[in-house]
């Protein structure tokens, strides 16, 4: 089927700065994109051809959704599985996999996933609530501390708690959750593995990130990352062995623990373009969304070589309470060399909520890193 200026449709589900990522490469590609976010003014909202409020988690509306495109994309987990399952049985595409999205939105499942396949990862134990981990909490031999999260819908690290002793575990919560061995962590990592309907696969550079220990949302990504060479190899194995073992089509951005010990584990994974590529966009060949669309489009995928180095800033909500976002500095900072300013489109602002980021591409990573966390420090996104 001709993909280009024609009849074809490619569906996405969720409407934020990840799909607007998306459709820019989509409509350099003059693809038709039709997008399905509950929220009318989603990121997307303005740029998809087509833009249906509807719920992703909802089974009819994904059918009713799923049944007007020619393939469906996610930008999100969170999507109703079930009638991506269902429509996978009526022929149509579905990339990533319905199977492979309900194994990723629950992380006992997919600790599950990387213990039955050798994948390296963190020692654990899945509990189907609080109350039976915290009855065989003796028995299981854990030592304090330890990592307890929620199996499901956890994300930017809402759901983790670090556990320091018993009195720790009083809270309640009434659903599946898990223990991990504490990682004493060197750095974090992130592997973005493409791999296309054919099963041809290509790494980008990996990256190394640093998150906000208030928040634990990710504050900077640096490229390249500072490691060595067999650990580069090592890391990239585990990506690669991972995305086939999940029979990925698509992007599968792997994150990893590098340990003191120098050992390389897997803590998640996603099945879509990922807050760690944001850079690709100016710093390699192929950005991360022209890369997810030639996998999930059949097409050769893209050279994913770093041309410059470079550190990606993600603006996040300062104020507690929601209100109309002002950026405040942001003006000052267009004529600094290297800085790229990426603004998400979102109305409101709140804590934490992530509204842009700024890429700052330098010869020098460290010039770049430098520029980066002032650059962090003068911006203020209030509300
Ligand atoms: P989310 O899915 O919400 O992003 P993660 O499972 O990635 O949550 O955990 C958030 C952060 O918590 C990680 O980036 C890491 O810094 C820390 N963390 C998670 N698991 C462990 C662990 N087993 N040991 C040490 N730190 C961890």
């Amino acid at each position: 089927m001709q993909l280009f200026s024609s009849k074809f449709k490619l569906g996405i589900l969720g409407g934020g700065q990840l799909g607007k990522m998306l459709l820019y490469d989509a409509k350099r590609y003059d693809l038709h994109t039709k997008v399905m976010d509950s929220n009318k003014q989603a990121p997307c909202a303005k740029i998809a051809d087509e833009f249906i409020v509807g719920d992703i988690t909802n089974y009819q509306d994904v059918i009713d959704f799923g049944n007007k495109v020619d393939i469906i994309t996610v930008e999100i987990e969170k999507i109703n599985t079930e009638a991506l399952l269902d429509l996978e049985k009526k022929g149509k595409k579905v990339y990533p996999s319905a199977k492979t999205l309900q194994i990723i939105q629950n992380k006992s499942d997919q600790k599950d996933f990387y213990k039955n396949n050798n994948l390296p990862t963190s020692g654990f134990k899945n509990y189907s609530n609080l109350d039976e981990l915290k009855q065989s909490f003796k028995k299981d031999n854990f030592q304090f501390p330890f990592v307890w999260k929620s199996s499901k819908f956890g994300y930017d690290g809402k759901g983790v708690k670090i556990i320091k002793n018993q009195e720790d575990l009083n809270f309640s919560y009434d659903d599946q959750c898990l223990v991990e061995e504490i990682v004493l962590i060197e750095k974090e990592l992130s592997v973005i593995v493409s791999r296309n309907v054919q099963g041809n696969i290509k790494c980008f550079p990996i990256v190394e990130m640093e998150f906000n220990d208030n928040s634990n949302l990710v504050e900077y990504v640096m490229c390249p990352a500072n490691i060595s060479s067999d650990v580069r190899k090592k890391a990239v194995e585990i990506a690669v062995k991972t995305a086939e073992k999940f029979n990925m089509v698509g992007l599968l951005a792997v994150e990893l623990f590098l340990t003191k010990q120098g050992d390389i584990l897997i803590n998640e994974v996603a099945p879509r373009p990922h807050n760690s590529g944001h850079h690709t966009i100016e710093c390699c060949m192929t950005s991360q969304f022209d890369q997810h669309l030639r996998s999930i489009l059949d097409l050769p995928l893209g050279e994913t070589e770093l041309i410059i180095p470079g550190i990606m800033v993600n603006l996040v909500g300062e104020n507690m309470i929601e209100g109309n976002v002002i950026y405040q500095n942001i003006n000052d900072i267009f004529d600094i060399p290297g800085v790229f300013v990426h603004i998400y489109g979102k109305k409101k602002s709140r804590l934490n909520r992530k509204m842009g980021h700024i890429t700052i591409a330098n010869k020098d990573i460290d010039k770049a890193i430098e520029i980066g966390k002032k650059i962090k420090k003068k911006i203020k996104v209030i509300s």
